[in-house]
């Protein structure tokens, strides 16, 4: 990275399927409290951006709230379907999540290519999709730990990276949120070194270099996510090629989460 280059980071809560919307209420209403100084000030330094994914029962909920109160966090999801509207029984569109006024879309998570079959194929098109309606994706590859300890980790990075990359104009990229999750680290309290991370994080940065053009380089925003939490946050947010991180399990717990927002 140039070291002149002013490092932004940006820091995710993915909820999952946690929270009703009565506690995804409560969950905002106490981040609003803890990320606000007495004067109405945030706690957050002006490099930190945060952004908070709940499900999409309490998207609407949520949004009235960070609205009401000046919470300051983007509003997220976790998913959209890739097509506008139409008759996809129990799907959600990225025009409707955009009309919400999301801004960051997860997609390519591990436990939806896991549960879901969602391929690079299918993921590209979201991609497209959450792009064409203004908002970011926040694009998740990672590798197993039998892919890691066969030697596969970076090969398999590189394949999802391909799928997404090639043939992808500048300007849509710096749109893109990488984040990089070793499958093994995510929920599992197992967080990779903040050695591996890094090493994995300056590769994806070198990669989408190639695929995309070199002006991307020092734009392109970077997380690592797999079990992060408040005491390992500090040491994967130093390292110069991780740009923030997303957040699972620790971002349900509002101190938790502010403390790894503070981290950096
Ligand atoms: C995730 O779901 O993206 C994640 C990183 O989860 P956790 O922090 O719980 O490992």
């Amino acid at each position: 990275m140039n070291a002149n280059f002013e490092k932004q980071v940006l820091i995710s809560g993915n909820w999952k399927m946690n929270e009703n919307h009565f506690e995804a209420l409560r969950l905002v209403q106490e981040l609003s409290a803890l990320l606000h100084l007495p004067n109405g000030e945030t706690v957050l330094s002006e490099s930190v951006m945060v952004s908070i994914h709940p499900t999409f029962t309490s998207i609407r909920t949520v949004q009235t709230a960070i609205e009401s109160d000046h919470v300051p966090v983007f509003l997220g999801a976790q998913n959209c379907h890739y097509i506008d509207k139409g008759a996809y029984t129990g799907e959600i569109s990225p025009d409707m999540l955009a009309k919400l006024g999301v801004q960051y879309v997860i997609t390519g998570h591990s436990e939806r290519r896991q549960y879901f079959f969602e391929t690079d194929e299918i993921v590209r098109k979201k991609v497209d999709a959450i792009l064409r309606h203004g908002m970011h994706p926040i694009l998740c590859v990672g590798e197993s730990m039998e892919e890691r300890n066969s030697g596969k980790a970076y090969n398999k990075v590189k394949e999802q990276l391909k799928a997404i990359f090639s043939a992808r104009s500048v300007e849509e990229t710096l749109r893109i949120v990488i984040a990089y999750e070793p499958i093994w680290a995510i929920g599992s309290g197992m967080t990779a070194t903040s050695g591996d991370a890094e090493d994995m994080c300056a590769y994806i940065r070198k990669e989408i270099g190639e695929l995309v053009g070199p002006e991307v380089t020092d734009g392109i925003l970077i997380q690592y996510g797999g079990s992060a939490n408040e005491q390992n946050a500090g040491d994967l947010l130093s390292q110069s090629n991780i740009d923030g991180l997303l957040v699972g399990g620790a971002s349900l717990d509002a101190k938790k989460f502010v403390a790894i927002c503070r981290s950096v």
